[in-house]
């Protein structure tokens, strides 16, 4: 039986087990078969407060671990596999196998990237098809290669991948992209980057790897094929909540409601993190939420004398 347990190791997990074993509630973190969330397959962050000259994803994740595990966070490696929150304690089943109890529950399990939902997508993932630049870019070299998306992660690819790609074309559906100034002028000025305005991906051709991809033109309703060796898809993210659905209140996306800071609709449950956030999705505001999700959940603790 723990007081606390937080579901995720992205930035909201590890800064709520940060105030969370600095309050001496002696957090149980279990984060998953692939730890360090989504920074850990992206490259340089230049926003992240306190690095002046710009930190790699996954060395700033390496560190908020280390300093979750210097106040006496406990880690788990596991999937959770099934949450019961009807009653407390709250009982979590990890990898279909044990079970471990807890008081309290911090949820920051993230958001995953969002598929084109073609037929041939998933066949040809990790043949060509990639959601990761970071991870897959650098079997590109030389290459011709398609980003998907309009938005910051479009771009922050599209730029990654010159690195090693020939060319890079950012087929986005409208005429107009929803990335930051920033991200939008870096792209632009890339010689290797061109754009594929109102259009959207049909189909993705070849057999055992990617050979090109058939383009729509949302404008004149044409079609055209674009040859190319890999795709990397980055139209955005869904909400990973699907553990959580018909015990906790969500939107229509599948993002949890909070109210006054980071509850739920149970009482001791909170969230933190993309896994709660429609509008700002950044590894900062990720953090912020899970530093308030701790301090509720101590609180709470406190206030149901369930502190072991
Ligand atoms: P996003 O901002 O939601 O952008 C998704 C893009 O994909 C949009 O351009 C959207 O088109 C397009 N799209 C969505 N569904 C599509 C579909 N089915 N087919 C074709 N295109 C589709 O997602 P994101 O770029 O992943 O960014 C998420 C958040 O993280 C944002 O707040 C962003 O600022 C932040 N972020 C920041 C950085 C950074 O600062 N370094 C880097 C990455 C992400 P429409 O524009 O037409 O809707």
């Amino acid at each position: 039986m723990h007081n606390l347990v937080i579901i995720g190791s992205g930035p909201a997990g590890l800064t709520a087990a940060i105030y969370a074993a600095r309050a001496n509630l002696s957090p149980l973190l279990i984060e998953g078969w692939q730890s360090g969330g989504q920074l850990t397959t992206t490259t340089e962050v230049e926003n992240y407060p306190g690095f002046s000259k710009g930190i790699m994803g996954p060395e700033l994740m390496k560190e908020m671990r280390g300093q979750a595990a210097r106040f006496g966070t406990e880690f788990l490696t596991g999937d959770v596999s099934a949450v019961d929150l009807a009653r407390r304690p709250f009982r979590l089943t990890i990898d279909g196998e044990h079970t471990v109890e807890t008081a309290a529950l911090i949820l920051a399990t993230g958001a995953s990237a969002i598929p084109l939902g073609l037929p041939n997508e998933r066949r040809l993932t990790g043949h060509g098809v990639s959601t990761c630049a970071t991870c897959d870019g650098y079997f590109f070299r030389g290459k011709e290669l398609v980003v998907v998306g309009g938005g910051d992660s479009a771009l922050e690819e599209a730029t990654f991948l010159t690195k090693f790609a020939r060319t890079v074309t950012v087929v986005h559906r409208r005429d107009k992209l929803r990335a930051s100034k920033i991200m939008q002028d870096r792209a632009m000025k890339n010689e290797k980057i061109s754009f594929a305005w109102n259009s959207v991906v049909e189909d993705i051709l070849g057999t055992d790897l990617v050979i090109g991809a058939r383009l729509k033109n949302l404008v004149t309703g044409t079609s055209s094929e674009l040859a190319c060796d890999g795709i990397f898809v980055a139209i955005g993210h869904r909400p990973n909540t699907d553990l959580f659905k018909g015990q906790l209140a969500m939107d229509e996306k599948g993002y949890i409601l909070t109210s006054q800071g980071t509850a739920t609709s149970v009482a001791g449950v909170f969230a933190a993190g993309d896994v709660q956030d429609t509008k700002y999705r950044q590894a900062i505001t990720a953090a912020g939420s899970g530093c308030m999700a701790a301090i509720d959940a101590e609180r709470f603790l406190e206030s149901t004398l369930h502190h072991l």
